[in-house]
């Protein structure tokens, strides 16, 4: 059930994102019609009539894409890691840049006479970063706001991700260990990108020279 937009479709998400992508598609001419921070569409045609952009929900972006929803997109590494879909990786493209990490109120011991409750929205990958330490805990899931969890004491840690550490230090956090660090990656639809690559090459080539001219 495809519409009947022939050209590239690519997906991209509010906030740090947006900002810093945005710089690299005026690179390669492709500038959206309209102020998509202000605007409360969805898809927004671009200077180019042959693309146009999707604006969603950081966690939605992999799915629209291994869907082929959209043929390409912009994602974070913890989104990716986050929710493994069957997408191709072809660049880092090194913005965005902050650390998954656990967190915890600033100073208080941890238990040990029980497993460690976290709560996160990155609940596989906080599942498997324990796992691979050894440890069994259990995961409480939260879409957004975790710095408040345990503060009310729902769960002994966090994972979040992490840049200054201003709004950990804010709300009486502090940041233990670093779980990996983080980009975004542009992703691809693997059929989209056999089928359009006439159309994705020339977009990869400006990205990545402005990439390594930063
Ligand atoms: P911080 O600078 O550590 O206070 O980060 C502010 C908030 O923005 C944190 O709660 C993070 O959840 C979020 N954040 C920071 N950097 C990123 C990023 N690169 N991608 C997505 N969310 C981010």
């Amino acid at each position: 059930m495809k519409d009947d937009f022939l050209g590239l479709t690519i997906a991209l998400s509010k906030g740090r994102i947006l900002d810093e992508t945005l710089p690299l598609f005026d690179k390669a001419n492709i500038r959206p019609l309209e102020d998509m921070n202000k605007s409360r569409k969805l898809i927004f045609g671009t200077s180019n009539p042959n693309v146009r952009f999707l604006l969603l929900r950081a966690s939605d972006v992999p799915t629209y894409v291994e869907h082929g929803a959209a043929d390409i997109g912009i994602s974070g590494k913890d989104t990716l890691m986050e929710y493994n879909a069957n997408v191709y990786e072809l660049m880092d493209l090194n913005i965005a840049r902050c650390r998954l990490m656990t967190a915890g109120i600033k100073g208080k011991t941890l238990p040990n006479n029980r497993r460690l409750r976290i709560a996160t929205k990155y609940a596989n990958v906080a599942r498997e970063y324990f796992a691979s330490k050894g440890e069994q805990v259990d995961i409480i899931k939260l879409y957004g706001s975790m710095e408040l969890a345990p503060l009310v004491g729902l769960g002994d840690l966090i994972v979040d991700v992490v840049d200054t550490g201003n709004t950990l230090r804010a709300n009486g956090l502090e940041p233990f260990d670093e779980i990996c660090q983080v980009s975004s990656r542009l992703i691809a639809n693997p059929v989209s990108y056999k089928r359009k690559l006439a159309q994705i090459q020339p977009i990869l080539d400006i990205l990545e020279e402005t990439i390594r001219g930063h």
